[in-house]
């Protein structure tokens, strides 16, 4: 006789979730769960405020995007190596009220089966609100263990006392949400985060946190290891348009000269290297290849494995 498993998901929360918002993945011995925190919408001058109007549109029309504006996906990561579980990014929670659809990460993570209080790391890489919101959600600070360890950069939390937004190109709206958001992540976690310092930082065995900036000045990549298999989950380095326009500027983009180095050198590695790639802003799941040809980079998803 075989054993018949419990389904995980009730069939309240399946019937109310009409499309998936978790995808396994698994890195050698490390088991990775992408995690859609929703999509979000946003003008479509954010996403390359430095290129000609006429490029832009075309490029809109030329993806069957609408023209003004266009939905952002928010993906963050849970990854399991060894005995720790590490969520990457917390998603927006529900510091701005123009962005209803998103903000879903303490539902979706409890319809996987991850109880808030299982973490044992966090690691943020960057302090924008669509990263550390999800901490802020009434309720979530009371559930997590208290020996939760949060890693940010050294760089990150010191840019976020003064944090320089001539350079960037947002809705009016958000700069204060976003400075305002952060402050409050830095003070109600400062017990939890655990800052450090230089370009490299082990979370767990196999899983290393990796600065970048450019995006933020502590932005980090997170790289994971294991035998020869790697997936790295880019952040906020690279975008949906990135593939075929890696040097426009994304509005959020606080240093857009680097932010546009450091996607192109990622998409080198990951070219050079094989890695899988997830970012949080891709099309769910996110999970797939870089394709390099010359100067032109392509995005090869996975198929999924069922
Ligand atoms: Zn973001």
């Amino acid at each position: 006789m075989h054993s018949v498993a419990t389904p995980v998901r009730s069939l309240t929360s399946a019937a109310s979730d009409p499309v998936p918002s978790r995808y396994a993945v698994n890195v050698g011995d490390i088991e990775v769960l992408v995690i859609s925190d929703g999509i979000l919408p946003l003008p479509t001058v954010t996403m390359a405020h430095n290129a000609k109007p006429a490029d832009l549109s075309n490029w809109l029309e030329y993806m069957y995007m609408p023209p003004d504006q266009y939905d952002w996906p928010l993906n963050v990561m849970v990854v399991r190596s060894g005995e720790q579980t590490i969520l990457v990014d917390a998603g927006l929670g529900v510091q701005f009220p123009d962005f209803p659809r998103a903000g879903q990460l303490p539902q979706r993570l409890a319809a996987a089966g991850i109880a808030l209080s299982s973490l044992t790391d966090v690691v943020i890489t960057h302090m924008h609100m669509d990263h550390v919101g999800g901490l802020l959600v009434d309720g979530v600070k009371g559930q997590l263990n208290p020996e939760l360890r949060i890693h940010v950069s050294s760089k990150e939390l010191a840019f976020w006392r003064d944090p320089d937004f001539s350079r960037v190109s947002m809705p009016e709206a958000v700069p204060p949400v976003l400075r305002s958001t952060a402050k409050r992540f830095a003070e109600e976690y400062s017990d939890f985060i655990r800052p450090f310092d230089g370009d490299t930082h082990q979370v767990a065995p196999g899983v290393v946190a990796r600065v970048t900036g450019g995006h933020t000045p502590g932005h980090c990549v997170v790289d994971l290891k294991s035998g020869e298999e790697r997936l790295s989950f880019l952040g906020d380095a690279v975008f949906p348009v990135a593939f075929d326009h890696p040097e426009w500027f994304n509005g959020f983009e606080h240093d857009p000269e680097t932010a546009a180095r450091v996607r192109l050198d990622l998409f080198r590695e990951l070219a050079a290297n094989g890695s899988l790639m997830v970012a949080t802003h891709l099309p769910f799941p996110s999970v797939g290849h870089v394709a390099v040809d010359g100067d032109a980079f392509r995005w090869v998803p996975v198929i999924w494995d069922f």
